[in-house]
């Protein structure tokens, strides 16, 4: 067991990627925050599924674009577990719409998760992180940030940009005690990618070396590997777990 004594916090680990990240962390023995903003039955179950492998788990509603719902939800996830030792930055929205008719409150709200969320955990659980001289934190940003364009979301597409800098930084201002790194996954089976049209997903797998979606489970082993002690030496990095996008 990777995990054993290790206390992790996923966020929007109610769906998807996040889910897939909480529950392979529980199985392995880590102690599990499993964060959500609406999903509160789904997180519920997450935490339900780790228990049901032997593991330990608790739920923490909190919007990580709200700095004292995160100042909150990091006491209450340290005073329940005494300790964090990793934090999985992987809340993210997205939002379809032509440039033209891009309005500044969904640029907003998409930089307020995919990136300033990420700030507020990633400086709250750091202030807990520095005190025990560990820490690991994993960001999930997208191809999207690096070489797949969709001029619908280019509001999307900058932050996940920005979600890799800020790895890249992030890594310095904190180590060598704290890890810091980002998977940049591309197309994952979700909520968030099932509305796409048949024509798009053609057109998307076409320049796929593996011709389908990932599952969110070959993510989260991306997750796991770069917050296990098998990645010791990696810091600042960014790992793409896209099917050979080209
Ligand atoms: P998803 O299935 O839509 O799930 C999103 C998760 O984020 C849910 O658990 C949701 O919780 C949570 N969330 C949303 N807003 C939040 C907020 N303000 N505060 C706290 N939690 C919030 O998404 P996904 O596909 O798993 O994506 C996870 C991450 O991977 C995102 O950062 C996304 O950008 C990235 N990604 C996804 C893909 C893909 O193809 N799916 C590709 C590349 C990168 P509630 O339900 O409780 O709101």
């Amino acid at each position: 067991m990777r995990f054993e004594g290790k206390v992790v916090l996923v966020t929007g680990a109610s769906r998807g990627i996040g889910k897939a990240v909480a529950t392979g962390f529980g199985k392995e023995g880590a102690k599990v925050v499993v964060n959500y903003s609406k999903s509160k039955s789904k997180a519920n179950e997450v935490v339900k599924e780790i228990e049901k492998y032997g593991g330990e788990a608790i739920s923490i509603k909190c919007d990580i674009s709200d700095e004292n719902q995160v100042r909150d939800m990091i006491e209450k996830a340290v005073q329940r577990f005494s300790r964090l030792d990793i934090l999985v930055n992987n809340a993210g929205i997205g939002f379809l719409s032509n440039f033209e008719e891009m309005k500044t409150e969904q640029w907003k709200r998409t930089f307020d998760v995919n990136m300033l969320g990420g700030f507020l955990c990633s400086k709250y659980a750091a202030k807990q992180m520095l005190k025990q001289k560990y820490g690991r934190i994993v960001n999930i940003a997208s191809t999207d940030g690096i070489n797949t364009y969709d001029p619908r979301s280019i509001d999307y597409a900058a932050t996940k940009a920005a979600v890799i800098n800020f790895t890249k930084s992030l890594a310095q201002a904190l180590g060598p005690d704290i890890l810091v790194n980002c998977v940049a996954p591309g197309w994952v089976a979700t909520d968030m990618s099932k509305g796409m049209s048949k024509e798009t997903m053609r057109r998307e797998l076409s320049r796929q070396i593996i011709k389908r979606f990932s599952r969110p489970e070959e993510q989260a082993n991306a997750v796991l590997f770069l917050a296990s002690d098998d990645a010791s030496y990696i810091t600042g990095s960014v790992l793409v777990v896209d099917g050979g996008f080209r």
